[in-house]
């Protein structure tokens, strides 16, 4: 049986001596896995097709236990990322925690535009790497399951006031209520500072309709903040170790 959908390439090893075992994130189908076998007179069409952040047309074919990759017509493959190596790296990362979350079937056509979106503008340099990243894992957390509750204070329903996020546990605390977080935890729990700039950034990934996400600004030091904050709350959610973040790091130093 044939498929016809659009995909982009998030991982892919080597299969057998000369094939390539391909991780997709398609429109229809969510993440998949698919074999790109090594073509003879199709050949340069379907290696680029295969690179990381390729973004194609497939054609695949429903094989017993894996998609094999028939044909692709690429449209993008963001190739001046590969001419900045903070850009490159952040890219990377994106894509390996996209593989860690698996999008499933219902999601995964917003979350393909999501990341297109942010490729896009990480490419034009048209926002900081920081805030794209920021951006992306928060609202692919919500996708995929994980909203944190920034309402207010989890202890006391303060709306008012600068908070704290506890990542592992999601919510907000206020400067009241946070001793009592902290007595009640086994261990002291990780928390990073959350001010009302940062709270009104979290509300507009989490709310905005698919075409406003990236729609909003923040001062310098919020930023800061709002990337350390959705970066904590990734982490201590999916529970990921990802290289390709501490490279990212290394990288933007
Ligand atoms: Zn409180």
């Amino acid at each position: 049986m044939h498929l016809k959908t659009h995909g982009i390439v998030l991982g892919q090893t080597p299969f057998g001596s000369q094939d390539k075992m391909l991780t997709l994130l398609t429109s229809d189908q969510g993440m998949i896995t698919a074999i790109a076998k090594t073509p003879g007179r199709k050949k340069s069409r379907l290696s680029a097709a295969s690179e990381v952040l390729a973004y194609s047309e497939l054609t695949l074919f429903e094989g017993r236990t894996h998609y094999i990759l028939d044909s692709a017509d690429l449209e993008n493959n963001f190739f001046k990322l590969r001419e900045d190596l903070g850009k490159l790296s952040l890219a990377g990362y994106l894509c390996e925690l996209t593989r860690f979350v698996i999008p499933q079937k219902e999601t995964a056509a917003e979350t393909l535009r999501l990341l297109l979106n942010t490729l896009y503008l990480l490419e034009k340099g048209a926002r900081p790497n920081d805030f794209l990243k920021a951006v992306y894992e928060l609202r692919l957390m919500c996708l995929s399951g994980f909203q944190p509750d920034v309402e207010g204070c989890a202890g006391c329903g303060e709306t008012e006031g600068d908070f704290w996020l506890l990542p592992g546990e999601g919510v907000l605390a206020c400067k009241d209520c946070l001793p009592d977080f902290l007595s009640s935890a086994e261990r002291e729990p990780y928390r990073v500072p959350f001010p009302q700039a940062v709270r009104r950034a979290f509300f507009h990934v989490i709310q905005s309709e698919p075409g406003k996400i990236f729609s909003f600004k923040l001062s310098s030091d919020a930023e800061k903040l709002f990337a350390d904050a959705a970066e904590a709350f990734t982490i201590f959610q999916t529970g990921g170790k990802f290289s390709s973040l501490d490279f990212y790091h290394s990288v933007m130093g």
